[in-house]
């Protein structure tokens, strides 16, 4: 199971090794991460400002810098979510120049998941899989689930067992097989290890992972793209496996790289939930050493306890002079709601961390008030009602009365006691 390809193939990250194209995740020799290595000299007449705008309003537009193996048409309007100004989210958070990147409307399936599945699926077709998997905290599964239902593929998906009910809903009705394991998500990827090499079959976060990851590089092009072909200051980014703040990153080094952004320094701020926030920890502390944690947090999205890029993205955040922080389950319900309030968007319990968590580094002063920031809005608020369903009431039904309309007004406003005999019936 190999192709072969100029444009681009998998090194070691850390020892530099070359492995070609094929479905491999780590080095042979020092277990590091695999990554897609580009010529990118190679690139350089493709991937120019004009060409890009003249492409798909979807990912695709990229593809010069995506693994796409030759042959592979890819027809499927992912990602290219709108960039919108936050200007009352900043007021509320004492930011003047916030964006936010919303990929709570991601193509398909509403998260930016879509993106590393589109790529890492091309990537299972041109090595002959005709099953893939993965092992998922829920987006995943409903995007594999989603793309290889369109492919023809058949998709085995394995997820916690306590998983969000609207997660399993939202993978199983595309047809795919869903298995519940009874253990936390580190189990779950363990046993997809074993399974990927016993089975043969192409799972795209564990041996498609390197493909995989290099999807998420679209957020940080289209970041640029949108912003008018400029850096932002800073990015707040959630994490789990702590791949897409790394990604975000490489994408900003590619265009500086190929002349189509100016440089400038861009600091990275992770978001994590308090109840899984092994990469915060070891940024706080100073390390790139991750101490793996046992998840217990609502936000099951970033619940992965012994992320795999963990050091990679610790060591790149302590880079740029960034930070990282981590919120309590109650103050990313709140983070949900304020994004909502303010702008309008319904995020799920990832979007909710990274709300609190910028809220957090502006109070703090670790971000200033003027700097340009990106903050990534990655799910969205349908698939996880169940965080914030405690917080509202179905109130009672009103006669459809223009009086007891009133009344009710006035009941829910406080201005003055209802009249007795309207409450009496
Ligand atoms: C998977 C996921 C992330 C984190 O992605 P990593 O690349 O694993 O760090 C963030 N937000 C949502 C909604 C996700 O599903
Ligand atoms: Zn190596």
């Amino acid at each position: 199971m190999e192709y072969s390809c100029s444009a681009y193939e998998l090194k070691c990250n850390e020892c530099g090794k070359s492995f070609g194209n094929q479905p491999l995740s780590a080095c042979d020799d020092c277990l590091a991460p695999l990554e897609v290595h580009y010529d990118l000299e190679a690139v350089r007449a493709e991937f120019t400002r004009e060409k890009i705008a003249a492409g798909p309003a979807n990912i695709w537009r990229y593809k010069a810098l995506l693994p796409i193996p030759a042959g592979f048409e890819p027809d499927l309007p992912v990602g290219f979510t709108p960039l919108v100004k936050a200007k009352r989210l900043g007021k509320r958070i004492g930011a003047n120049n916030l964006y936010i990147k919303n990929d709570a409307v991601c193509f398909p399936t509403l998260s930016f998941k879509d993106r590393v599945v589109s790529v890492a699926l091309a990537n299972a077709q041109a090595f002959g899989f005709e099953t893939v998997g993965c092992s998922s905290t829920g987006n995943l599964a409903n995007s594999v689930a989603a793309q290889a239902a369109r492919l023809g593929l058949r998709a085995c998906i394995l997820v916690p067992a306590d998983l969000e009910p609207a997660k399993i809903l939202n993978t199983l009705v595309y047809g795919a097989r869903l298995v519940r394991i009874d253990g936390n998500y580190d189990h779950v990827n363990r046993l997809c290890t074993l399974i990927a090499d016993d089975y043969k079959w192409g799972f795209v976060n564990v041996n498609l992972r390197p493909y995989y990851a290099e999807g998420s590089k679209t957020v940080g092009y289209e970041i640029v793209e949108q912003l008018g072909w400029k850096l932002p200051d800073n990015v707040v980014c959630p994490m789990a496996g702590g791949s897409l703040i790394r990604k975000i990153r490489k994408a900003f080094n590619e265009l500086i790289a190929l002349g189509l952004v100016e440089d400038k320094p861009v600091r990275f701020f992770g978001a994590q939930a308090t109840g899984c926030s092994p990469i915060s920890t070891a940024v706080k502390q100073g390390t790139d050493y991750i101490e793996p944690q046992r998840p217990n947090t609502i936000a099951r999205s970033l619940a992965i306890g012994n992320p795999a890029d963990g050091p990679a993205a610790a060591k790149m955040i302590a880079a740029t002079n960034g930070w990282a922080e981590d919120v309590s389950d109650v103050e990313l319900a709140s983070g949900i709601q304020e994004l909502a309030e303010t702008e309008g968007i319904f995020t799920e319990t990832a979007g909710g961390v990274t709300t609190a968590v910028a809220a957090r580094l502006y109070a703090d002063g670790r971000i200033s008030e003027d700097e340009t920031t990106v903050i990534c809005i990655t799910g969205n608020g349908l698939k996880t009602t169940d965080a914030i369903a405690n917080r509202y009431e179905f109130d009672r039904a009103v006669r459809p009365r223009l009086a007891d309309f009133a009344e009710y007004l006035e009941e829910l406003d406080g201005v003055r006691e209802p009249e007795p005999e309207l409450v009496e019936v």
